[in-house]
């Protein structure tokens, strides 16, 4: 498996390609803004991008949907049925966060509707890329159709904005729900073996083993649950 990680948006958010070291088969997790330096790394290693897998649908995860979908038109786009509001909600986003109409243009925040899902991906699902095998978890909790993608072979984890090194994603916008967080991190993350690399939507990879022991949302050291 190769991995490369461009960060993106004022958000600092981790796009990735993910390919099949063996077949070129790759996929684009969480396209964050329009970027012809990803659509060249694709090119330029000849990949042959087949998905585009949207772990959750905040505008630093999908701005870039739309100029990828247009320069790789056969790669799908996945999204879990749960998020498709929030995904296609993206023009409208800025807008629900303060950002007034004249300055969408200046911050780089004026997006048309993103492009159709071609395909909703489900718990418990397989995406095969040629010879990796991705295996799609619903984590509700920062959204509410958000997933996460788990690499058994490879020993890695993809976890999108559920958990960060050393802290977990915000609760506090839409969809959002800290106990909901907590257990789908609970049950979908930490069930993993200590040795699986986390690849986070944001900020450095870490391990499962790091965050069992340290994460201080996972040790018991903050809990800001409803009693
Ligand atoms: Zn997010
Ligand atoms: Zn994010």
């Amino acid at each position: 498996m190769k991995v490369a990680t461009f960060v993106q948006t004022a958000f600092q958010q981790n796009t990735r390609i993910v390919a099949c070291g063996d077949t070129g088969a790759a996929i684009c997790i969480d396209p964050g803004e329009d970027s012809p330096e990803v659509a060249g790394f694709v090119s330029q290693n000849g990949l042959d991008l087949q998905a585009l897998v949207i772990t959750h649908g905040h505008l630093d995860h999908i701005g870039g949907t739309s100029y990828l979908k247009r320069e790789f038109p056969d790669a799908e786009v996945l999204v879990h049925a749960e998020e498709e509001s929030l995904y296609y909600s993206l023009p409208n986003q800025p807008l629900l966060m303060g950002i007034q109409p004249q300055q969408l243009a200046t911050l780089g925040m004026k997006y048309d509707d993103p492009p159709r899902v071609t395909r909703n991906i489900c718990h418990g699902e397989v995406l095969e890329v040629g010879k990796l095998r991705f295996e799609v978890r619903h984590c509700p909790g920062h959204t509410l159709g958000h997933i996460i993608l788990v690499e058994a072979n490879e020993k890695a984890v993809f976890t999108g904005d559920c958990l960060f090194n050393g802290t977990i994603g915000r609760t506090d916008l839409p969809g959002g729900n800290y106990d909901q967080l907590i257990s789908s991190i609970k049950a979908n993350v930490m069930s993993l073996p200590d040795d699986y690399t986390v690849m986070c939507g944001h900020g450095p990879d870490t391990t499962v083993g790091q965050e069992r022991t340290s994460n201080p949302f996972l040790t018991g050291a903050y809990d800001l649950s409803t009693p």
